[in-house]
């Protein structure tokens, strides 16, 4: 995978799991993008929030 804004492959992944749900966090370490994915879809950070937060 590489990241959406500048190409680069050069990413940070993080995997957490948030009520049953694995989420993954992209973080690219040259321009600071930060992405979310959860079984392969693409997540918003308001449903990151809402998972994390229980609402
Ligand atoms: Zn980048």
């Amino acid at each position: 995978m590489n990241c959406p804004r500048c190409k680069t492959s050069r990413l940070v992944e993080i995997e957490v799991t948030l009520r049953e749900q694995r989420v993954t966090m992209h973080s690219c370490s040259r321009c600071d993008n930060r992405w979310w994915e959860s079984e392969g879809q693409s997540l918003g950070l308001a449903s990151v929030v809402e998972l994390a937060t229980g609402r």
